[in-house]
């Protein structure tokens, strides 16, 4: 058994809501400067060149790259053989958020009620799943989530008949009907699988993955028992997916801001899990090309 003390969670959540909403993750960063030197349309390349220029003088003068510092989700996969010491798990959490969202000069989006809507004053709570693993560390994703983008995801319960099609026709959907409004070029996080929740937690859990990735719950299985081994699929179709998603979208000319381009989306992120043979439940959770996520390991 290991011990981890909450004042070094508090700590470590701190720090990553201030990084998270300053600096953006190498692959974030590279996928934009790489669609601002390839855009071929006039107005594109231009919000593209002034996104890049935003994103160096955030990380330059220490200040958000976007004015929405969003909502802080937190992934948390906590290993078993690690004893919680020194106070609440979810307050050392969210002490973080009140910190790193104070300190940090972060804007403060979150209301205390869906419908009374009065601001809590310092970016709390936070949206926290946890998920527990083998061994004895603690990793936690914090991913602050702006909600122009988030506004514009979608769920969708495909019929198993529906197939690939049916996706890629989803996908597109939601796309579309969100035009301009996720403040492109986004990335697309699309969940595939489970049940109604889980396909939105995936989608959502695909943003912070590397971008352009795949991911299927039986890559994590270690082994697999009680059923012949032909029950692992072969997943290989999700990398064609993946591709003709990040070609199609970005064949829809929503562009930089909305106004025309190559680059709608800089990456399409998909993630599956084993479903009832009755459906196949699709979600697609948006963000936008501030796709902010830190992640640390205790
Ligand atoms: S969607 Fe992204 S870029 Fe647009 S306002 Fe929100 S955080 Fe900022």
């Amino acid at each position: 058994m290991r011990t981890i003390r909450t004042e070094d969670i508090t700590k470590a959540v701190k720090k990553m809501c201030i990084d998270a909403n300053l600096y953006l993750a190498d692959d974030m960063k590279n996928a934009l400067y790489r669609a601002c030197d390839n855009e071929e349309s006039v107005l594109g390349k231009k919000i593209l060149g002034q996104l890049k220029e935003n994103l160096e003088i955030a990380g330059n003068e220490s200040i958000p790259i976007c004015q929405d510092t969003g909502m802080a989700i937190v992934f948390v996969k906590l290993g078993q053989d690690v004893h919680i010491e020194g106070g609440s798990f979810n307050e050392a959490i969210n002490e973080g958020v009140r910190q790193g969202y104070t300190e940090g000069y972060l804007r403060k989006s979150v209301v205390n009620d869906p419908v009374i809507r009065k601001n809590t004053g310092d970016n709390t709570p936070a949206i926290i799943h946890i998920e527990i693993v083998d061994g004895d560390k603690l990793e936690i994703t914090l991913a602050p989530k702006g909600f122009g983008s988030e506004n514009m995801s979608r769920v969708f319960m495909l019929k198993p008949a529906d197939g690939i099609d049916g996706i890629k026709n989803a996908v597109l959907t939601a796309v579309k009907d969100a035009g301009p409004n996720a403040c492109p070029p986004i990335v697309v996080g699309v969940g595939i699988g489970g049940d109604f929740e889980k396909s939105a937690l995936l989608a959502k859990k695909a943003l912070t993955n590397e971008l352009n990735s795949v991911h299927s719950y039986w890559n994590d299985v270690q082994s697999v028992t009680g059923s012949s081994k032909d029950v692992v699929p072969d997943s290989s179709y999700l990398t064609k997916l993946q591709n003709d998603l990040y070609n199609d979208i970005n064949n829809l000319d929503i562009g930089p801001g909305g106004m025309g381009g190559k680059f709608t989306c800089l990456g399409v992120n998909i993630e599956v899990y084993p479903t009832h043979i009755a459906g196949m439940p699709l979600s697609v959770n948006m963000c936008c090309h501030v796709n902010r996520h830190a992640k640390c390991v205790l």
